[in-house]
């Protein structure tokens, strides 16, 4: 659910003992595990906001655990161009997440208000974009259709296109944007939430066009990382470039929201767009 190294404090020996006291990536203030896990991983004194998977996220978002029904949930990614030592990879990255792939939809309620969700895992294989991603997106995209409800979708996505599936990741750019564009053509809203990093393919394609896009605090979004960038036009880059607060300023996110508001912003928005469709005849 956290990914994080093993650091040293400093003028310590020894390592910090895994699970029990972590450090700020930001601010490098030490705090109980627990605590930050009660604080839904956002450093109580920063504001930091930690990367966390998507069970993570299911947990926060959604009203019961119980009613959560994933779609495509027997796919998984097979090795069309014999890609030396993908298929390890593949394997390491399901034992250590428990996940089929970097990818995961299904249906939720969201205070009482139904959504199909589409959420994207860091831990696996950087969260990149496969072929198997782009066809859970997009059946994901038809279920919402079918039910008339709005699609959420939440990334974390630092690698983009996954390069080991070559072209085949590339025409998932294609896939998905489709999948948004039909979407629209019906007039199922469409909210794209971005957490630290969403780059690449990903943010290239369908990450970048919800009609409504929100942003965690200090998330890393763009194409190409700014370490790029900056080697490519031997230019210093403003300070927060590519950050959430910097693209808020710009115009390209509309919202910058912390986790703990995540959810009643998200509700307050699917009041707004979403109408009398989906509203669950129990909640
Ligand atoms: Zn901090």
């Amino acid at each position: 659910m956290l990914f994080r190294k093993r650091k040293k404090i400093e003028g310590e020996k020894k390592d910090i003992p895994e699970g029990l006291f972590l450090k700020c990536e930001k601010c490098g203030e030490l705090f109980y595990k627990n605590q930050l896990e009660k604080n839904l991983w956002v450093c109580p004194k920063c504001g930091f906001h930690f990367r966390v998977g998507v069970d993570f996220y299911k947990k926060i978002l959604f009203d019961d655990g119980d009613f959560i029904k994933h779609f495509a949930a027997d796919l998984e990614s097979q090795d069309p161009l014999d890609f030396p030592g993908y298929k390890e990879k593949l394997d390491r990255a399901k034992a250590k997440t428990g996940l089929k792939e970097a990818a995961v939809s299904g249906l939720a309620r969201i205070n009482g208000r139904e959504v199909v969700f589409f959420l994207t895992d860091f831990r696996f294989l950087g969260g990149s974009m496969g072929s198997v991603y782009g066809e859970i997106f997009y059946r994901a995209a038809q279920e919402a259709i079918k039910r008339n409800i709005p699609f959420i979708s939440l990334t974390s996505s630092g690698g983009g296109a996954r390069m080991h599936e070559g072209i085949f990741s590339l025409m998932q750019m294609v896939k998905t944007t489709v999948a948004v564009v039909e979407m629209e053509e019906k007039g199922i809203p469409f909210i794209s939430v971005l957490t630290d990093p969403t780059m690449g393919g990903v943010m290239a394609s369908f990450a970048s066009l919800g009609d409504i896009i929100i942003a965690e605090p200090g998330a890393l979004l763009g194409f190409a990382g700014p370490r790029v960038i900056q080697q490519t036009i031997k230019q210093d880059l403003p300070t927060g470039f590519q950050r959430s607060e910097f693209l808020l300023e710009k115009g390209f996110v509309d919202m910058v929201v912390p986790r703990k508001e995540l959810k009643s912003v998200l509700s307050k928005l699917l009041d707004i767009l979403g109408g009398e469709n989906g509203r669950s005849q129990t909640g």
